[in-house]
């Protein structure tokens, strides 16, 4: 059995999980007709403290129908440099929504509102209009820095006054509160819309969940509709969502105790392998370059042993740590990745 730390979204569906996709009450979901759908929604819009939330096949879907739904042709949009929404969508901000966007630098996850002021332009006949500034949270998904209320809160004001909408990728939301210690609806209260995935540390098969006003999820749902994520008995997919959201929630702070470990175990056989500081949820980043070795290599040789990372950069690997990981499975990884490297 590979221990498999590249990413959480390779987490199964859980047993709870299987037994109500199987049970589910279905309807046709285009038709506004399935029950289960609804109460996922519900759930969702609720624990967020927004109006109305809409299920979405994937959160790069999400991602894209929002910044849709929130912007004209040609306008532009304010992304970190690290960002999902701008690197790994394929394109779609300028294939699909036909925007522009504008990468700004970011500081242990965080934007410097005077660079974000500077990077908003002036209503002039030749620039384009910035739009929405878009923040992700947990930010970076190769580090994974929760961002706090505060700073969302001061982002928000920032865009706000400029008369901008503010977006947030939450796909991985609930790893943020844990991390901070807060109710999600206070990372959701400043901003206008957004997203979290249920397939990440919540070990759901599908889903994501792109929540905001009334208006801008009518306005979601149509986009949603054009783009082909209309779903007919979308209800079994639902069913696995609710149970996500109910039973999974409450172990994430195992993820992020395994990730500190698997950090800690690391910087003992040679401190430039982590920075611990870094470590907040369950992403950690792992430089090689100091032993001398590159990520292929270990990539290569962990492999060998039963354990699968994610070579990042040439000389950078990431492991994430989920359900499927449990503590003696990172003290394996630890102790195998002393041998590799010594
Ligand atoms: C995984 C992820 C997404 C996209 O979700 P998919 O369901 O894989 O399309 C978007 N943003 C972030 C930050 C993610 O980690």
């Amino acid at each position: 059995m590979y221990k498999d730390f590249r990413s959480d979204t390779v987490t199964q569906a859980t047993p709870d999980m299987r037994k109500a996709m199987l049970e589910a009450v279905v309807g046709d979901d285009i038709l506004g007709e399935d029950p289960t759908v609804k109460q996922l929604e519900e759930v969702s819009a609720a624990m967020f403290g927004k109006e109305a939330a809409v299920l979405m096949v994937s959160g790069t879907m999400a991602n894209q129908t929002a910044i849709m739904a929130l912007t004209q042709l040609g306008d532009e949009i304010i992304v970190g440099e690290e960002t999902h929404i701008y690197n790994l969508e394929v394109g779609a901000l300028a294939a699909l929504a036909s925007v522009q966007a504008r990468p700004i630098p970011s500081y242990s996850g965080c934007f410097d509102s005077k660079i974000v002021k500077k990077f908003i332009r002036n209503r002039e006949v030749q620039s384009p209009v910035s739009r929405v500034l878009c923040l992700e949270n947990t930010y970076d998904l190769n580090r994974g820095y929760p961002l706090s209320p505060a700073y969302q809160a001061e982002m928000a004001h920032l865009a706000h006054e400029n008369g901008m909408s503010v977006y947030l990728d939450g796909a991985r939301i609930f790893n943020a509160a844990e991390a901070l210690q807060v109710d999600v609806k206070q990372l959701a209260k400043d901003i206008d819309a957004l997203q979290f995935c249920l397939t990440k540390g919540l070990a759901a098969p599908f889903g994501s969940l792109l929540l905001g006003t009334k208006e801008f999820v009518e306005k979601a749902r149509w986009i949603k509709q054009r783009l082909g994520g209309g779903m007919r008995q979308a209800g079994h997919m639902a069913a696995a969502g609710i149970v996500a959201l109910k039973t999974m929630r409450g172990r994430l702070q195992e993820d992020h105790a395994n990730a500190l470990r698997m950090a800690k175990g690391l910087a003992g056989i040679n401190d430039g392998l982590v920075d611990i500081e870094q470590v907040k949820t369950n992403i950690v980043q792992i430089e090689f370059e100091s032993v001398g070795k590159d990520a292929a290599f270990i990539t290569e040789a962990l492999l060998k042993q039963q354990i699968k990372v994610k070579p990042i950069s040439p000389t950078a690997c990431r492991m994430i740590t989920h359900w499927g990981i449990t503590e003696q499975d990172v003290d394996f990884a630890i102790e195998t990745i002393r041998k590799i490297v010594k």
